[in-house]
C-alpha cells in the first residue's frame, strides 16, 4: 500500500448505533491513515431516508469518540470537502449524473416499481435470475425531462458497459464479475436523491479518497463502482474488503439477535459498540479485540496498546477467511487489560461506565470510587464491580426486609448451620464493632482478626455471616473493605436488623 498522501474514509448510514462490524472497518481505516499520517474523513451517507434513524449520527460519533478514532475532516471538524454529510450534496451528485447522461452513460427511465415486481415475478416464475432489461430505444434525456415536468416518476440508471470487470482487492486478490451479472442499475431516485452507489463514488472523487476499507458484504458494489468511475473519469481508489464477522455459532451478529433475546427474556448478547460501553468494558480491550477480527501480527502476540497497533498494522496481514467474535476471549482480553490499566485511567473508564447506565453508585466520590474498583480484584468488566457493589447503594431495609432475607439460601448456609453459630459470632461481633474507632478496612481487618485468634473461629467463619448480614448475600469485596464502604452506622444497623429478623422467624 503505497503511503503517499493517503486519504480514507468511514462512510457510516446513520441507521442506528455503531456495529461492531462497522467498528472494525473504522478502526482499519484509521490505523492506516495513522501509521502514515495520512487523512482519516468521516462521512455520513445519509441518503437512504427511509432507512433514516433520528439520532443515530450523534450516537455514532459518540461511539468513535468513546473508542478514541478522531476524524480528521467531518462532522463538527469540518474539512477542505465540506459538507461531510451526502444530504447536502444533492447538486452536486445532480451535477455528476447530468454529466452521465450527456456523455450517453446513464439514461432517464420511467418503469414504475409495480412493473419492475411483475418482471422480478415472471422471472422467479420461469425459475431464472432477474436482470432488469435496457429499454430499447433509451428515452433521450428530452424526454426524460418532459416525463419528470409530467410528474412521472422518474429515475436515473447507469448504463453497465457490457464487460467483466475485475476488483483488484488488496486482501482477496482479482475479484471478476462477469458481465452478466452486472445490470443496469438506478443512480438518482425518482425522488431526486442519490442512491449509495453513485453518492459514494462521486464522493470518493471528490474527497481524493486513496483507499476504500470497507466489509465483505460491500464487495459485490465494488464493480458497480468501478464502471461509474471510468464513466466519469474518476480515479479509482484501492480496495479491500476484510471478512465478515460471524458469531460463534455461524450466524451473523446482527440486531435481530438482540431483539430475540428480549423477547425470549434473555440477556441480550452484546452486538452495537455501545452494548459494550453498557456493558462495562474497557473501549481499549474492544479495540485491541477487534483489530483481530481479520488481521493477526505475525507473530503470537495478541495483546496491543492502540500505538502498538499503528506501528503493526497492515492490510497485507487481513486474512481471507471469516472472523468469529469469540466472546470467551473478549471477556478475558478485558479482565487482563483491567488489570494493566492504571488505576486513574481506570477510574476515568469507570465513571464512564457507571454515566452512561445512570448507575446509583455516581454518588461515591472519586477516592470511593477508587477503593472499590481496587476491592474488586480480577474483575472482568465493570459490571463485576457494580455487582459486588450493590449493599451500598441498597438501603438498610432493602437487604433486611421486613418480610424476610433476600437471600434464604445464604442465611441457612452461613447462619443456621452449626445450631445458629453465624448469629453468635455476629452477636459478639457487633459488641466489638459498636465500640470501634479506626473504621478502616485495615482496622476492621485487624479487629476481626484479633477477635478470631482470640475466640479460636477461622476468619471465613466471620467474614461470611458479616457479609451475608451487611449484603444479604456471600459475595462483596473483601470484608474489611465492605464495612469500611459501607460505614459504621448502616454495618450496625444491618447486623441488628438481621439478628432481629431471626428473633422475628
Ligand atoms: N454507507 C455504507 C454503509 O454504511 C458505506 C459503504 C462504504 O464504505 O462504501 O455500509
Amino acid at each position: 500500500m503505497s503511503d503517499r498522501l493517503v486519504r480514507v474514509r468511514f462512510a457510516p448510514s446513520p441507521t442506528g448505533y455503531l456495529h461492531i462490524g462497522g467498528a472494525r472497518t473504522v478502526l482499519y481505516n484509521w490505523l492506516v491513515a495513522r501509521k502514515v499520517g495520512g487523512t482519516f474523513i468521516l462521512r455520513i451517507e445519509d441518503t437512504d431516508r427511509d432507512r433514516h434513524v433520528e439520532d443515530s449520527v450523534g450516537k455514532i460519533l459518540e461511539d468513535l469518540r468513546w473508542l478514541g478514532l478522531t476524524w480528521d475532516e467531518g462532522p463538527v471538524v469540518g474539512g477542505p470537502c465540506a459538507p461531510y454529510f451526502q444530504s447536502e450534496r444533492l447538486d452536486l451528485y445532480h451535477a455528476h449524473a447530468r454529466r452521465l447522461l450527456e456523455s450517453g452513460d446513464a439514461y432517464y427511465a420511467f418503469e414504475t416499481s409495480e412493473e419492475l415486481e411483475a418482471s422480478r415475478e415472471s422471472a422467479r416464475v420461469e425459475k431464472r435470475s432477474y436482470k432488469y432489461v435496457r429499454p430499447s430505444p433509451l428515452p433521450t434525456i428530452a424526454q426524460g425531462e418532459a416525463a419528470q415536468a409530467a410528474g412521472k416518476a422518474v429515475v436515473v440508471r447507469f448504463k453497465m458497459p457490457g464487460e467483466p470487470i475485475t476488483v483488484h482487492d488488496e486482501i482477496l486478490g482479482d475479484v471478476v464479475m462477469p458481465a452478466e451479472e452486472l445490470e443496469d442499475f438506478v443512480i438518482l431516485k425518482s425522488d431526486g436523491w442519490p442512491t449509495y452507489h453513485f453518492a459514494c463514488v462521486v464522493d470518493d472523487e471528490l474527497m481524493r479518497v486513496t483507499h476504500v476499507i470497507r466489509g465483505q458484504e460491500h464487495l459485490m458494489n465494488t464493480p458497480k463502482h468501478i464502471a461509474m468511475q471510468r464513466a466519469l473519469k474518476f480515479a479509482t481508489p484501492s480496495y479491500a474488503h476484510p471478512p465478515i464477522i460471524f458469531s460463534m455459532d455461524g450466524t451473523k451478529m446482527s440486531k435481530r439477535d438482540k431483539e430475540k433475546a428480549i423477547k425470549e427474556g434473555r440477556t441480550p448478547p452484546e452486538i452495537e459498540v455501545h452494548d459494550f460501553r453498557v456493558s462495562g468494558y474497557l473501549p481499549e480491550a474492544l479495540l485491541n479485540f477487534i483489530a483481530l477480527l481479520g488481521w493477526s501480527s505475525g507473530d503470537d502476540r495478541e495483546h496491543f496498546s492502540v500505538d502498538e497497533l499503528i506501528e503493526r498494522f497492515s492490510i497485507e496481514r487481513v486474512g481471507k477467511t471469516n472472523a468469529r467474535f469469540d466472546r470467551d476471549k473478549l471477556l478475558a482480553f478485558n479482565t487482563d487489560w483491567c488489570a494493566k490499566t492504571p488505576p486513574l485511567r481506570l477510574l476515568a473508564a469507570f465513571k464512564d461506565f457507571l454515566a452512561v447506565n445512570a448507575s446509583p453508585l455516581l454518588k461515591f466520590d472519586d477516592a470511593m470510587l477508587a477503593r472499590l474498583l481496587a476491592a474488586k480484584k480480577g474483575l472482568r468488566t465493570f459490571r463485576d464491580v457494580v455487582d459486588s457493589a450493590r449493599f451500598l447503594v441498597q438501603r438498610d431495609e432493602e437487604v433486611w426486609p421486613d418480610g424476610g432475607p433476600i437471600n434464604p439460601d445464604a442465611v441457612r448456609k452461613v447462619l443456621e448451620k452449626n445450631e445458629g453459630a453465624g448469629y453468635r459470632t455476629l452477636e459478639a461481633i457487633l459488641a466489638k464493632l459498636d465500640a470501634f474507632a479506626d473504621w478502616t478496612a485495615e482496622g476492621l481487618h485487624k479487629l476481626i482478626e484479633t477477635y478470631c485468634a482470640a475466640s479460636g473461629a477461622k476468619m471465613g467463619d466471620v467474614a461470611q455471616p458479616l457479609r451475608v448480614a451487611i449484603t444479604g448475600s456471600t459475595v462483596s469485596p473483601p470484608i474489611g473493605d465492605s464495612l469500611a464502604l459501607l460505614g459504621k452506622d448502616a454495618t450496625c444497623a444491618r447486623i441488628r436488623r438481621c439478628l432481629s429478623a431471626r428473633r422475628g422467624a
